[in-house]
Parts: C-alpha cells; sequence; structure tokens
C-alpha cells in the first residue's frame, strides 16, 4: 500500500470542545452520525475518531452548553 497522501484532515474543520464547558451529557455523542465522539475517563466529549468526522456541524448544533466548535484550517 502506498497512500499518495495521509492527510485526510487537511481541509476539514477540526472539532474543538471546550472542556470546561462540557458537562458530559452525551448529546453531542448521540447524535453525531459518524459515531466520532465519545466521553472520556472524565465524562468529558472527546473527538475521538477525526477520521470518521464528515463535518456535518450537527454536534455543534446539538450541544446545549454551546462547548462545542467546528474551527476551519485546523492544521
Ligand atoms: S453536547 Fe456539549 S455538553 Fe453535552 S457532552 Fe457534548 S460537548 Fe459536552
Ligand atoms: S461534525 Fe458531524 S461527524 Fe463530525 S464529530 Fe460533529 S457530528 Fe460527528
Amino acid at each position: 500500500m502506498s497512500a499518495p497522501s495521509v492527510k485526510t484532515d487537511r481541509e476539514k474543520p477540526v472539532v474543538v470542545i471546550n472542556r470546561e464547558w462540557c458537562k458530559g451529557c452525551g448529546i453531542c455523542v448521540f447524535f453525531c452520525p459518524k459515531q466520532v465522539l465519545e466521553l472520556d475517563e472524565e465524562g468529558k466529549a472527546r473527538w475521538a475518531r477525526p477520521d470518521d468526522c464528515i463535518s456535518c456541524g450537527l454536534c455543534e448544533l446539538r450541544c446545549p452548553d454551546l462547548a462545542v466548535e467546528l474551527v476551519e484550517g485546523g492544521n
């Protein structure tokens, strides 16, 4: 296997979670259509599988505490 590039995240936004604001309700985890998010050991949301993220923005839209943000140009 010789993939020409592994920089798959380069052109898509990074999902940033504000851990101070996240209360661990799990709504973003539930609504993510690609099961990208999970709650970590401290009960905070984590962007666990970025390669699967389709940048749909549902996590940002659904978080009741505005703790999720899609940030362009993360690289
Ligand atoms: S929806 Fe918001 S507050 Fe709830 S777990 Fe996700 S990031 Fe945290
Ligand atoms: S942008 Fe969409 S696919 Fe990516 S983590 Fe958020 S809900 Fe999941």
